[in-house]
């Protein structure tokens, strides 16, 4: 069994307190890892801090070469990351090998943001004066990262802030502390990144507060860069407020999905199970509910129970499982219940609706009264909600008539009138003819509303830096007083 010590400074260090990281689908311990403290915090943001000036200024050239070889050694790792994700976050290939192409993806496109410009030259009014906006990184990042997606987000959380010259501090969550934030670390360091540029501190279960108090009380700290839960987000965004930190967040989602009268049944079958039962549900932008236009509805949904009873449940480590272990018992208890709360107010269970082990049956429940919970709140299990709507008019209001906007899909045989659709549609992201799940590092995920604040990719440059106004004058003219 593995023992870790958390990466600080480029040095693995203490401390000498460890907890279990259990494996959801057998219950075994995975490896044993650092309780760290706020201390270990302090810690990591100083070497951030001091590692902030020499990162800063390092040539485009040679971030690009670290970046590179990063990208390369992940690639080296595939298998080695595939099982490890599988037996500590209960994730099956298919998200696996998606998680690595997208990371190596990242990490490739990262190494070119050195070179894009780097501010505008603006005309001044004032005869002999010379102005420009420069843009300068903020100083360390804070990242906290989830479990969900461990692998990629975790890279994410790091490789944007980084790739614009700031230094990070990752605290990955508990539930996955290793594919999410221990592993990246070792990564970083082969790859010969400076000491201090990533520092990584892991916390025992519920103890991530303390850990978060120290980013939010230290003034190197300008950004905290959350990728998780609408709930912590918001609890997150308040304390930056008091700090007057900047926040970038990446939350949960209601994700729609519309099928139109005109649409490819068949693919759209394929599509609605594709979004709503990857990951066994658990990714912040599955599909929670399909709404079908009244024409189809009885063909598509009965499709979509049959193609539903295909997917198979078990041991993620198994190249045949679809569906995965829920990340914990606990999960796995608050998924159940959320179903047997809905069918208790009238909802039907189309297929699925129950416990298999440590995974939940792909399910697609029916009738949902608004008063269930999931009726327009995310799950995150393996349910999707069908509901059948009278014409697109009708879809777009019921996709937009929740708090969430992150992700949405629409399949029309139409593209023309799916794009106009698409533009009413109040959510980061919009995939005509698609569903709801896709990551391409170079386009910018994020959400509005309670989905968050904030894209990722090139277009994260606005977030993780500062526009400096800086002018050179010629020493003429003449001042008013
Ligand atoms: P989930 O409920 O799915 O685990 P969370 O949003 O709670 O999602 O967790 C995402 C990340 O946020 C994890 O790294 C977790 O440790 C961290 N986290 C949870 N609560 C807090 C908090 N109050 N302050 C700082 N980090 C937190």
């Amino acid at each position: 069994m593995r023992e870790y010590r958390q990466y600080i400074g480029g040095q693995w260090v203490g401390p000498d307190r460890l907890f279990d990281d259990l494996d959801p689908y057998r219950g075994t311990v995975v490896a044993r890892v650092p309780a760290g403290t706020r201390a270990d915090a302090a810690r990591a943001v100083d070497a951030a801090a001091a590692a902030f000036p020499e990162w800063a200024d390092l040539p485009p050239a040679e971030k690009q070469t670290l970046f590179l070889r990063a990208a390369d050694i992940v690639e080296r790792r595939t298998g080695e990351i595939t099982a490890l994700l599988a037996a500590e976050t209960g994730c099956a290939g298919g998200f696996a090998g998606f998680q690595i192409l997208t990371a190596t993806r990242l990490l490739r496109q990262a190494a070119n943001w050195g070179y894009l410009p780097a501010g505008e030259i603006i005309r001044s009014d004032i005869p002999g004066t010379f102005a420009m906006a420069l843009r300068r990184p903020l100083g360390v990042v804070a990242g906290i990262s989830p479990w969900n997606g461990a692998h990629v987000l975790a890279w994410r959380t790091v490789v944007n802030p980084l790739a614009f010259g700031n230094t990070v501090v990752l605290k990955p969550s508990e539930e996955a502390p290793v594919s999410a934030g221990l592993l990246v670390a070792e990564i970083l360091d082969e790859a010969g990144f400076p000491p201090g540029t990533v520092n990584v501190v892991t916390h025992a279960p519920g103890e991530a507060v303390p850990v978060a108090d120290e980013f939010f009380d230290r003034p190197e700290v300008r950004c905290i860069n959350f990728t998780g839960s609408s709930a912590t987000g918001r609890i997150l965004a308040e304390r930056a407020g008091r700090a007057l930190k900047r926040c970038v967040l990446e939350l949960g989602g209601y994700n729609p999905l519309i099928v139109l009268a005109d649409a490819d049944l068949d693919y759209a079958v394929e599509a609605a199970a594709f979004a709503a039962f990857f990951h066994s549900g658990q990714i912040c932008m599955n599909a929670r509910k399909v709404l079908v236009e009244r024409p189809v509805y009885d063909a598509f949904v009965g499709r979509l129970a049959a193609r539903a009873q295909t997917l198979r449940a078990g041991d993620p480590a198994d190249p045949g499982t679809v569906i995965g272990p829920l990340i914990s018992p606990a999960a796995l208890d608050r998924v159940a219940r959320e179903v047997d709360e809905a069918v208790a107010v009238g909802a039907k269970v189309l297929v699925g609706g129950s416990a298999d082990g440590p995974c939940y049956q792909p399910t697609v429940l029916t009738d949902v009264p608004e008063g269930a919970r999931i009726h327009s709140e995310e799950t995150f299990g393996p349910v999707l909600v069908a509901q059948p709507v009278d014409d697109a008019d009708e879809a777009v209001a019921i996709a937009n008539a929740t708090r969430y906007g992150l992700s949405a899909g629409l399949i029309t045989g139409d593209n023309q009138r799916g794009f106009a659709l698409a533009r009413r549609i109040d959510a980061g992201v919009v995939h005509v003819n698609d569903q709801t799940i896709a990551d391409e590092p170079q386009l910018p995920l994020g959400g509005v509303k309670d989905s968050g604040w904030g894209r990722s990719g090139p277009h994260s440059m606005a977030d993780f830096t500062e526009l400096q106004w800086i002018t050179t004058r010629d020493g003429t003219g003449t001042y008013p007083i």
